[in-house]
């Protein structure tokens, strides 16, 4: 299920959704009630948590996070 970032130019409220391809994009805002939420373009999850580091045994290179860099053949 993708993550999808909302901000509200309203009143600059951001959160995120997780809701399918196929489902309406929300419009409005759950912080003030006005239509003005737009969808923002994520980094999604993966990256977030890649951004914020540590998950610890992860790798530190490569999206899917491990598995490609185990025999020391990561560029990094
Ligand atoms: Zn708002």
């Amino acid at each position: 299920m993708p993550i999808y970032d909302y901000k509200c130019n309203a009143c600059q409220h951001t959160f995120e959704e997780n809701h399918s391809m196929s489902a309406p994009a929300i419009k409005t805002c759950p912080q003030c009630n006005e239509d003005k939420v737009r969808k923002v373009l994520s980094t999604g999850g993966v990256l977030n948590s890649i951004k914020n580091g540590d998950s610890g045994t992860s790798a530190p290179c490569g999206p899917m996070g491990g598995g490609g860099c185990a025999g020391g053949a990561c560029p990094m």
